[in-house]
């Protein structure tokens, strides 16, 4: 069987770099992903768009052809791209991945997972219907296919990925109905003492370019809205919320909801890798060391996936991995890494500081941790916030027993959508931290895969971890 110094587990920025780097030092490096081509989340599809849609490039914008350096870099680097690639388990020293319905094993000394953010799940009355979608998946049809909705689209929630997608549906040529913005007044004020390290970081001035742009189109933007319910039978057909002292109710074609994004965590938890709830970014995150190494030896994790950070952070951390792989393979001296590492850590320092003001500006509404009873959490098993609350009041102790009591969790999504919102109301009816509560428990195969290609294969796992 084939073994390589670093697999590294996503083509995003962090993984880009991180490979391209790991090359450049000599380490034989094999990147996997489940997307067709290297780009990750910010950067899907930027090889094909540039080539194919350059009128999409130029909506898309310019941190998105960004994208293309670090593509082009890692297509020259050497690293073997294996794409369309879904990992679905992992060992420390190994990883088993499916690829045409065929299930694979490669053997790496290192492992550096990349997998990056996944949004945050907005769990509002009637958000299951049809008629609704996220952010993240209006922009992914975009961004793939150059798709755009029609008829009357309201945007809700907060977050600069909510206005990103708004100035680039605006630069396609969609109308947006409205913004209904989440972000409660209050919000404004913890944020100022914040300001000065965004100003350095330049996400400041994007932002206020991303907002001047929005309101100078015309767009209708309603603020510190709450209470937010999507209403309609079989299809969604009105968001309706409290702001300014009204209630307000917005006929709609497409509600888009968003309210930021979080650690992709299902593959460090799947390997036991520690977590800690990070309040600042109300999320879970594996913890790690300067140079991304995780509680499990050999492991690393970087980028959004280790803590949002964004791309441009995600960037140079990916670089920092991969010359702490280098060295503990010995490819580089530690004085070397070191050297090598300044100019990287020092960037990334900064671009941290500087997203302190967006996380407390753009942190959930309060109500979002805690949704009304007819809500569904869990939208695989329909298993609703009301049912978790009374599981929890019957005795179950933390979020494992509520699964087992009602299945939330037990999906095709594996708990990646309900897991935090289920955490939040077992800490919430129990009265303890997020920290104390904890979070599911992880087991293979982290997404659906065939039961042949899990047959056919030779899999060195107990049947008791693989989910049931
Ligand atoms: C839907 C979405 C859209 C976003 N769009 C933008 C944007 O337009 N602009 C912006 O500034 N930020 C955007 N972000 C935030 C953004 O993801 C980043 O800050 C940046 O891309 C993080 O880089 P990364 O390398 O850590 O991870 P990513 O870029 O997310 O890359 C992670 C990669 O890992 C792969 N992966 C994950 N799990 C597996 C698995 N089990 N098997 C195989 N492959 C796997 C994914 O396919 C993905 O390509 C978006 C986030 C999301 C969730």
């Amino acid at each position: 069987m084939k073994t390589v110094d670093l697999a590294i587990v996503g083509a995003g920025p962090a993984g880009m770099v991180a490979a391209s780097e790991a090359r450049g030092h000599g380490l034989s490096v094999a990147v996997l992903d489940e997307q067709e081509a290297p780009g990750g989340q910010i950067y899907r599809a930027v090889e094909a768009v540039a080539a194919q849609a350059p009128e999409r490039l130029a909506l898309l914008g310019e941190d998105y052809a960004h994208g293309r350096r670090l593509a082009e870099n890692f297509r020259v680097s050497g690293a073997e791209h294996i794409d369309r690639a879904l990992v679905w388990q992992l060992e420390p020293n190994g990883l088993w991945y499916l690829r045409d319905e065929v299930c694979h094993e490669l053997k790496a000394n290192r492992i550096l997972l990349a997998s990056g953010a996944i949004e945050r799940p907005v769990p509002i009355p009637g958000w299951t219907r049809p008629g609704v979608m996220t952010a993240g998946g209006v922009q992914i049809l975009l961004k793939s296919s150059g798709v755009v909705p029609d008829g009357r689209v309201v945007l809700a929630g907060n977050g600069p990925l909510l206005y990103l997608l708004a100035a680039q549906l605006l630069a396609a040529g969609c109308r947006i109905g409205a913004l209904v913005e989440t972000v409660p007044y209050a919000r404004y004020l913890e944020a100022v003492p914040h300001l000065p390290a965004a100003l350095g970081s330049g996400y400041l001035s994007k932002g206020v370019r991303l907002l001047r742009h929005l309101r100078s189109s015309g767009t209708r933007i309603y603020r510190n809205a709450r209470d937010l319910r999507v209403e309609g039978e079989q299809h969604a057909e009105a968001l309706c919320f409290h702001a300014g002292g009204h209630e307000v109710r917005l006929d709609s074609d497409l509600i888009v909801l968003h309210e930021g994004v979080i650690p992709n965590q299902q593959l460090t938890r799947a390997l036991g890798c520690v977590h800690r709830w990070d309040d600042g970014q109300k999320c879970f995150r594996p913890e790690t060391d300067e140079w991304g190494n995780t509680s499990v030896e050999d492991v690393l994790t970087v980028g959004d996936g280790a803590g949002i950070g964004g791309a441009l952070a995600a960037e140079h951390a990916g670089r920092l991995a991969a010359l702490e792989v280098a060295r503990s393979l010995g490819y580089l001296q530690t004085r070397e890494r070191d050297r090598l590492s300044t100019s990287s850590r020092r960037q990334l320092n900064k671009l941290l500081q500087g997203r302190r003001f967006l996380e407390v500006l753009y942190a959930p509404p309060e109500e979002r941790q805690s949704p009304p009873d007819e809500t569904l959490v869990c939208r695989c098993e329909e298993v609703t916030a009301g049912q978790v609350r009374t599981a929890v009041r019957t005795g179950c102790t933390g979020p494992n027993q509520v699964k087992a009591f009602t299945r939330c969790g037990m999906g095709p999504c594996q708990g990646r959508m309900c897991g935090n919102t289920v955490s939040a109301i077992v800490a919430e009816t129990q009265g303890i931290t997020m920290e104390e509560c904890g979070y599911y428990r992880i087991r293979p195969p982290i997404k659906p895969i065939p039961l042949a290609a899990l047959a056919a294969a030779e899999v060195d796992c107990e049947l008791d971890d693989v989910a049931q």
